[in-house]
């Protein structure tokens, strides 16, 4: 029996180290619900190939335990897991033709002849290479190739589906195409997808969950908008999205606000991200479209931040502008705008107040790289 409200896969506190020294995954533990669909995100080197590496069963888990549907596969030999996978260099079989390489799977598992021929005509359909069941993979574009490598990945329909930086080698504009495809093929298969990436627009765009990595522990596990609207640490905030970052001390914490102290004596008010004591050294952070410039007709409310810099710069980005700022110590802030007629026009070094919503400004640790566990939506 299934219990649908129980986790369809989990890692519990897994730990993997390659040379017995360091733990290249340190503490690794992540609650997947069936047919969602699941982004590993983080920095090169941060340990996401070698999680989908434990869970497929290619590498040993060196402590913790790995389950799926509710069945520990810690021990369990690669084949027997059954999982889809699609990898960065996953090469096709180069000798056999499109339609050979998708019947593979289904002649391993033993599928009447008749039935492979009928699924092989579905999944080609599905990624839209109808016509190009005959051909080599070497006969095939960059994209082509990795269409049929995940037509191939889904045609024995496993559960669980693994992919790993899949469109890593494709230009943009197919990059995007083919995001597009696999998450339509998710809504349409229902299968629950691991996905590893290190390009956070790829993350926000086709998740329902993001598990943020860094060295190896989750930061935060969450929504694309919470990771964005609320992030759990400063490391979440600069990874996510653009951030300006203050540095101050917080000097006091009542009813969750942090008041943090700047060098030249102005205070912020923030809502405390990681930074929940209210004492010591902090950073403040806000999102350039966050940040509003005061003019005669844009003017701060009583309880909004205020804060005074130095215009350096614009630049014009066609539907908004970035604007540059300077603080009175050297910290650049960035504020970004719509491109319309309330858009100011700032003379180089002039002091312009800046301002800001507590709602939309966090206090975070200075150096945050404990695990945090986000909420569920
Ligand atoms: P990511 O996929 O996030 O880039 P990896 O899981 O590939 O990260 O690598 C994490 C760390 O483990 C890196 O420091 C890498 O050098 C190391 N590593 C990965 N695979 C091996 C291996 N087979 N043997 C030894 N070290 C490895
Ligand atoms: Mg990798």
């Amino acid at each position: 029996m299934t219990n649908e409200s129980q986790a369809f896969l989990r890692f519990h506190h897994v730990k993997k180290t390659y040379d017995r020294r360091s733990l290249v995954v340190r503490d690794f533990t992540l609650d997947v619900r069936r047919g969602e669909f699941v982004t590993l995100l983080g920095p090169s080197g941060s340990g996401k190939t070698t999680v989908l590496m434990m869970l497929a069963g290619f590498e040993h888990v060196t402590s913790g335990e790995i389950s799926i549907d509710g069945e520990s596969v810690t021990r369990t030999a690669p084949y027997e897991r059954n999982i889809g996978m699609v990898f960065q260099n996953y090469a096709l079989f180069p000798h056999m033709t499109v339609n050979e390489n998708l019947a593979y799977p289904l002649k391993v598992r033993k599928l009447p002849k008749s039935e492979i021929r009928q699924r092989v005509a579905q999944y080609l359909k599905l990624v839209e290479l109808e016509d190009f069941g005959d051909r080599h993979p070497g006969q095939l574009s960059g994209g082509q190739r990795q269409r049929v490598a995940l037509a191939r990945a889904l045609i024995f329909e496993p559960a669980l589906v693994l992919l790993d930086e899949p469109l890593c080698a494709l230009d943009k504009k197919l990059r995007e195409q083919m995001q597009f495809e696999i998450t339509r093929l998710h809504k349409t298969l229902g299968c629950t997808m691991v996905y590893v990436t290190h390009d956070q627009a790829e993350a926000l765009t086709m998740s329902d969950r993001i598990a943020v990595f860094n060295h190896g522990v989750v930061q935060q596990f969450a929504t694309p908008d919470a990771l964005y609207e609320r992030p759990a640490n400063a490391f979440v905030a600069g990874f996510i999205g653009e951030n300006n970052l203050i540095r101050g001390t917080g000097i006091a914490n009542d009813s969750d606000v942090v008041t943090v102290s700047l060098d030249n004596a102005t205070t912020l008010r923030a809502t405390p991200g990681d930074f929940r004591s209210g004492q010591g050294p902090c950073l403040v952070s806000v999102r350039p479209e966050k940040l509003a410039i005061a003019t005669p007709l844009a003017r701060p409310s009583p309880t909004d931040n205020v804060l005074s810099a130095r215009f350096v710069t614009q630049h014009y980005v066609g539907d908004f502008i970035r604007y540059y700022f300077e603080l009175a110590d050297g910290t650049r802030l960035i504020v970004k705008t719509m491109n319309d007629a309330k858009a100011p026009s700032l003379a180089e070094g002039q002091l312009t107040d800046l301002f800001w919503s507590v709602h939309h400004c966090f206090a975070f640790h200075p150096q945050s790289t404990h695990a945090v566990q986000g909420e569920t939506p």
